[in-house]
């Protein structure tokens, strides 16, 4: 593998893919298509493999709320799908605000265990941004933190949220930015945190790099402030670019979208959510809500998520060949979707993909 086809990949990482091929040497993959603009960018990633010929097969699954115990959770048939795939391809969930159910992206990350989610940024010919020489790699904990749920009234006009930081959890992402690393040809792993404010859980965070550090003398280990990282990334991107960053889940959710808006925005930055016994790939952007059901959104997040997905179940010839049409077209820019200035439509853009197949 080149490193450059290894960029997306999470190949090589503690989190192996174990699906089965069927009987003609194919692999099932569950598919969450989503809300909002969700089906359309679906629909477009599913004519660019089919014209690519992947060996994939779709096993589309409805992850609509169901209350079990008391609890939000997603239909037992769609759990049972993803397990027995081993991998799934997600389109954005809506999730309420403030109230009604949990969000189904937490609880298909609980459910599953995903507990790293793996967010690289690269710059894309033909996209117009201050920088053309971005290459990041992010990695966020995705179990707990600031998202782990808990929240409660304490006297009327007083909230305490929760920030929850585990041994176990931390050493488990840690390892698996060292282990990515490798995997993509990187020397250094930084921690991003806050532990001069957040003294106990950030240091525990911190503490655990450290000690994880000790079992990867080849890779170099070191942390930044979370402040710090943002001034110095929107300054210049390019010390960040032979690094793995690794961090609690806020910060990383937050920071990842800072780094998609140094490339061109929320339509070009792809993710996987990796876990021991399954992985889910998405777009990091929502429904989009705005243009929803309009045949206007770009569906190259989902598409490269999917790059992800291919690598990680090891189908590389795939997924570069698709990549290439992918960026081929985006850098001619004669197709380009309207939140990259052009004027295609989704199927427009995935039509001229396809003709460069
Ligand atoms: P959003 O990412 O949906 O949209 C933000 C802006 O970016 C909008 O103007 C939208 O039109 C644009 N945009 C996003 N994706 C685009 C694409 N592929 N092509 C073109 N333009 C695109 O963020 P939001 O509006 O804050 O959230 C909408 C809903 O999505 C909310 O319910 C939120 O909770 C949910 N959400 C889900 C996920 C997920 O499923 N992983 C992630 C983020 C937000």
């Amino acid at each position: 593998l080149s490193l450059q086809s290894r960029f997306y990949s999470s190949q090589d990482s503690i989190a192996k893919f174990t699906g089965q091929k069927d009987a003609q040497g194919r692999y099932t993959v569950s598919l969450i298509e989503g809300d909002g603009i969700g089906p359309e960018i679906s629909a477009a990633v599913k004519d660019i493999f089919a014209a690519a010929k992947t060996p994939i097969v779709w096993e589309p699954i409805n992850v609509d709320p169901v209350l079990k115990d008391g609890k939000t959770t997603i239909p037992d048939a769609a759990i049972e799908s993803i397990k027995k795939n081993k991998v799934a391809l997600k389109g954005p969930l809506a999730t309420p605000i403030g109230k009604g159910h949990v969000s189904l992206n937490l609880t298909l990350r609980r459910t599953f265990n995903l507990f790293a989610n793996l967010r690289p940024c690269r710059s894309v010919a033909g996209c117009k941004t201050p920088y053309d020489n971005v290459d990041t790699v992010l990695i966020r904990e995705n179990t707990e933190g600031e998202y782990s749920g808990i929240e409660h009234v304490v006297v009327d006009g007083v909230v305490q949220s929760i920030k929850l930081i585990t041994r176990e959890a931390s050493e488990r992402v840690l390892r698996f930015a060292f282990q990515h690393a490798r995997a993509i040809g990187r020397k250094k792993v930084r921690v991003v945190h806050k532990a001069t404010i957040m003294k106990m859980s950030d240091g525990l965070f911190l503490d655990v790099g450290r000690r994880v550090a000790q079992e990867f003398p080849d890779i170099e280990f070191d942390a930044e402030l979370l402040d710090n990282t943002c001034l110095k990334m929107v300054t210049d991107p390019v010390p960040y670019n032979d690094k793995v960053l690794v961090m609690p889940n806020l910060y990383g959710d937050i920071l990842s979208d800072m780094c998609a808006g140094l490339i061109g925005g929320l339509g070009l930055t792809p993710s996987g959510n990796i876990g021991d016994e399954c992985s889910i790939f998405e777009a990091v952007h929502g429904s989009a809500p705005d243009i929803a059901g309009k045949n206007l959104a770009n569906p190259t997040a989902l598409l490269l998520s999917s790059m992800m997905m291919l690598r990680h179940m090891g189908l590389n010839e795939y997924a570069d060949r698709i990549e290439k049409a992918a960026f081929d077209t985006l850098a001619e820019g004669k197709h380009l979707t309207g939140d990259l200035g052009g004027k295609a439509t989704t199927t427009e853009y995935a039509q001229a993909i396809i003709a460069k197949l």
